[in-house]
């Protein structure tokens, strides 16, 4: 796709603007089917009817009823009075420079939430928000700031997987060579506090009738919300990425305000177990570089002892810290970064340093925040 003056896509007018409680999107098959019930569709029929909604909507894409048209007209107007299939309202799509690309997108309450796609070499990984804000606080994270809060519906997850694919033109849904090929829960908010609803998107968009994602290009990314890790491991089964960020508690506390509910010794006795004993998964730890905070020689051999210490089959994610309007803390220099990375790697874990992506439209990680807060922030300043 072209790409405009200072990586502004168009941003297209939908058609239909979604009605979360007439959606038919981030329902189960049985649900699609019990609501054809519910306005007098024949029994025989419910299943099959809603086997044809699944494949227009996961795999052909279909934003109206009106594009179904193995269904009688008739019958797609009967649809359309009482359920909808389109999408929220696109406040703001921007490409970086280095492609990636980044969605602002309005429900109909009037909350708001960032999506982004980051297109790589060998896959393009999508990065879902699981709530409009955040509750928990962690003193490096810019979501963490914004003070509205609320969980998204499974149809407001899978809605984000949708859009991006509308943007980039990937429907029908193909097979091989997918451009979104990756999905990571680590967009806005926690998807731990959100469990039910992210599990049933998942589950959605894990179905085989629909998008087919494979659970092992799934990864869910934690503060570290432990009794949902145990529950995230035996309901779910998706990789886990596990934002550690220190290797004391004390520090941990002071950045990671939930390390006092859950400390690290109960953290990483649930990644020991994640997956159950026999079939151990390998776990991610993020670790953010904060200078002079937790990037010291000592920090890196420490981080090494833990995961050797708690048998944890696991890599390590480094990120240097990305800035934000108004924070408070500073990336470390190029050389710290190295030489935190090949101590761990000295040691035989893999310890690669995250390239930041996107920061030139806000879209690197901990950068997302929801305009309109933004905007009220600063008429108020004014
Ligand atoms: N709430 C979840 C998922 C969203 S945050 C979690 O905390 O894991 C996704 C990742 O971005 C986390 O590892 C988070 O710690 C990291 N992050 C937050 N703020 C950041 C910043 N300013 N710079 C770099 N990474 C950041
Ligand atoms: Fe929330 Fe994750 Fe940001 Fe912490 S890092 S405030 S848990 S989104």
């Amino acid at each position: 796709m072209k790409t405009l003056p200072l990586g502004v896509e168009p941003v297209v007018a939908p058609r239909h603007i979604f009605n979360d409680s007439r959606s038919l999107i981030g329902l189960t098959h049985k649900e699609v089917a019990e609501k054809l019930r519910e306005i007098g569709i024949p029994e025989k029929q419910c299943r099959m009817r809603a086997q044809q909604i699944w494949h227009w909507i996961y795999f052909r894409g279909a934003k109206s009823f009106d594009e179904m048209k193995n269904i009688s007209k008739e019958m797609r107007n009967k649809f359309a009075e009482h359920f909808d299939v389109g999408r929220p309202e696109i406040i703001e799509a921007l490409i970086s420079k280095d492609g990636t690309r980044k969605w602002l997108m309005k429900f109909p309450d009037r909350q708001e939430v960032e999506t982004v796609f980051i297109p790589e070499a060998d896959r393009g990984t999508l990065c879902i928000s699981s709530q409009v804000g955040c509750t928990l606080t962690c003193k490096f994270c810019h979501t963490g700031t914004q003070r509205l809060v609320r969980n998204l519906s499974p149809t407001e997850i899978v809605m984000q997987l949708l859009v991006a694919r509308d943007y980039l033109g990937e429907w029908p849904s193909p097979s091989e060579g997918r451009l979104v090929s990756t999905i990571v829960l680590m967009g806005m908010g926690e998807p731990l506090y959100n469990f039910e609803n992210v599990k049933k998107a998942m589950q959605i968009v894990m179905d085989d009738n629909g998008i087919n994602l494979s659970r092992r290009r799934i990864t869910l990314s934690t503060s570290g919300v432990v009794p949902e890790i145990y529950r995230c491991g035996e309901e779910l089964g998706v990789n886990l990425a596990i934002s550690l960020h220190a290797v004391d508690d004390e520090t941990r506390s002071e950045i990671m305000p939930i390390n006092k509910k859950y400390p690290i010794d109960e953290l990483l006795t649930a990644c020991k177990n994640y997956g159950g004993i026999k079939n151990s998964r390998k776990i991610t730890f993020e670790y953010i570089l904060l200078k002079g905070i937790n990037d010291s020689d000592e920090d890196a051999f420490k981080l090494v002892k833990l995961i050797k210490d708690y048998k944890i089959h696991a890599k390590v994610n480094l990120i240097p810290f990305n800035p934000w309007p108004g924070s408070s803390y500073e990336r470390p220099g190029k050389e710290r970064i190295s030489k935190f990375s090949k101590i761990i790697f000295d040691q035989g874990i893999s310890a690669p340093i995250r390239t930041t992506r996107g920061e030139d439209i806000l879209a690197a990680c901990g950068q997302l925040k929801s305009e309109s807060e933004k905007a009220r922030k600063s008429i108020k300043k004014t």
